[in-house]
């Protein structure tokens, strides 16, 4: 039996691990955390009978104690029930399935408490990679990916030597804006934003994935995750999402993992690895496709994208800046508040105005996210006052 811990059951990941779950009898969920959505929370756990639920938000987790009184589960709330859940006994793994850097403390406490991570949360690895890779060595855990581009680079992996890669090759779709001019790109709106061609997902990454962020945020991650130089990750457009990553080995043989583009592969993948089970969906049909193209990135389209290779070449404490800043102005394009090229522009401000730490601690990984947000609000806040 594999018992399983999911953080961020409600998101687009976490439903579609338990769909995963659901479709394999032998895996059994121990807890579900989500923010604020008690709905969905209550029906997972009327259907998967898990421990202990959390939420977030303190009030809602009263709401939902009272609408599962009927039931044996523990209702507990907050950052502390976060960390219960990555925590609890009997767990063999945690899927980290938040969105943003307020995944670091329960993946930390997971990793602490000798838990397999199947690592979605990608925003974790990015600002606190440094101390989570080590810690997972220490531990004797291991980092499953679940983002669809390292679940391809670690199935390439597969029966080769880490030490013999030439590069990586991390492929991105473009997202909507790939053939965009930079004019018409001035007047993007939520909508158009939140209309990823290839890949059904939450908000945020949604949106990250229109300005390319994401594939930023991304590099960083795989850098962490495969102990890679940032010179031996190539980023490749390949809009039809077939190709969901490759390596490019020293004798010059490339590996590719392609498929059609579902979630549930590379979660399913994590929950079982190193088994490789069956799981029912469409199949790609090269006939049919006829043909699978590339393109290079365009830095200065995208100028997030280039904004996070700047922070990943500085390293130490800017890519929680990169990151927190980018987590708040998003947050405000979904408010409607700010313009879709501010995203970036607000990023580039926090990025100048920080003072850099080598080898942040985890006091200053979050201290400095506090710090970012605020300067971020305070920044975009000065620039209405101005209009
Ligand atoms: P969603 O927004 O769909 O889901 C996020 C989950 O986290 C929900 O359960 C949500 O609860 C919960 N949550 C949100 N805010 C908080 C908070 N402040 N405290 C505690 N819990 C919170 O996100 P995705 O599933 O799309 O993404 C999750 C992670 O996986 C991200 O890091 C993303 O980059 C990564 N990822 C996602 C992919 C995808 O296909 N979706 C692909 C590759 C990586 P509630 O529903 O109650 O708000
Ligand atoms: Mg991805």
């Amino acid at each position: 039996m594999k018992r399983i811990s999911i953080l961020g059951s409600t998101g687009s990941i976490g439903t579609q691990t338990l769909e995963v779950v659901r479709n394999n009898k032998d895996m059994k969920v121990m807890a579900l955390t989500a923010g604020s959505n008690v709905e969905l929370m209550e029906r997972q756990i009327r259907e998967f009978s898990p421990e202990l639920a959390v939420m977030r938000d303190p009030e809602k987790a009263r709401e939902l104690q009272q609408k599962v009184a009927d039931l044996d589960v523990k209702v507990s709330a907050g950052m502390d029930g976060m960390i219960e859940a990555a925590e609890i006994p009997d767990a063999d793994i945690v899927v980290t399935a938040v969105v943003g850097m307020i995944g670091i403390r329960p993946t930390i406490a997971a990793i602490n408490a000798g838990k397999d991570i199947a690592l979605a949360n990608k925003e974790t690895l990015v600002t606190a990679g440094h101390i989570i890779m080590p810690l997972a060595e220490e531990k004797g855990v291991r980092i499953l990916p679940v983002d669809s581009e390292h679940s391809a680079i670690f199935q390439c992996l597969q029966g080769n030597q880490k030490n013999r890669i030439d590069k990586i090759l991390l492929t991105a779709s473009g997202g909507p804006f790939r053939s965009w001019t930079k004019e018409q790109m001035k007047n993007i709106t939520l909508d158009d934003a939140l209309h990823h061609p290839n890949w059904s997902m939450g908000h945020k990454i949604t949106i990250d994935s229109s300005t390319m962020v994401n594939k930023g945020l991304e590099v960083m991650e795989a850098r962490w995750l495969f102990g890679l130089e940032l010179d031996q990750i190539q980023i490749l457009i390949q809009p039809q999402s077939i190709i969901h990553s490759a390596v490019q080995f020293m004798d010059g043989a490339v590996i590719a993992q392609m498929g059609t583009p579902d979630m549930k592969l590379p979660i399913q993948y994590a929950l079982c690895y190193p088994e490789r089970r069956a799981l029912p969906g469409e199949r790609l049909d090269f006939a049919e496709i006829g043909q699978i193209s590339f393109e290079k990135p365009d830095f200065e389209k995208f100028p997030g994208l280039m904004l996070a290779m700047q922070a990943a070449h500085i390293g130490g404490s800017m890519p929680t800046v990169f990151n927190a800043a980018n987590e708040k102005a998003v947050a405000l394009f979904l408010e409607r508040k700010i313009a879709y090229p501010e995203i970036a522009e607000l990023i580039a401000e926090a990025m100048e105005a920080h003072s850099y730490i080598s080898e942040p601690s985890l006091e200053e990984i979050l201290d400095t996210e506090m710090i970012i947000r605020d300067f971020v609000d305070y920044r975009y806040k000065g620039r209405n006052a101005q209009q």
